[in-house]
């Protein structure tokens, strides 16, 4: 009986991490706030993978954008 509940990827994830990540995020390709956070880790442990609805793109946000010291 393996795969009876098949697991979606993804969902649920953005409501554990909703609570953290709930800015506004504006796609950087069009610039769409329709975007979602794919992954709580991007390329760095610093950026989050995210998707725009829009324009199906992904890009990384660092989470720390425009508050990074020295600036
Ligand atoms: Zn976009």
């Amino acid at each position: 009986m393996a795969g009876d509940t098949p697991k979606k990827p993804g969902q649920g994830q953005q409501e554990v991490f909703g609570d953290l990540y709930d800015e506004q995020v504006a796609c950087p390709w069009c610039e769409s706030t329709n975007t979602h956070v794919v992954s709580p880790f991007g390329g760095t442990v610093s950026e989050i993978s995210m998707k725009c609805d829009d324009c199906k793109s992904t890009f990384g946000w660092m989470k720390w954008e425009g508050k990074l010291p020295g600036e």
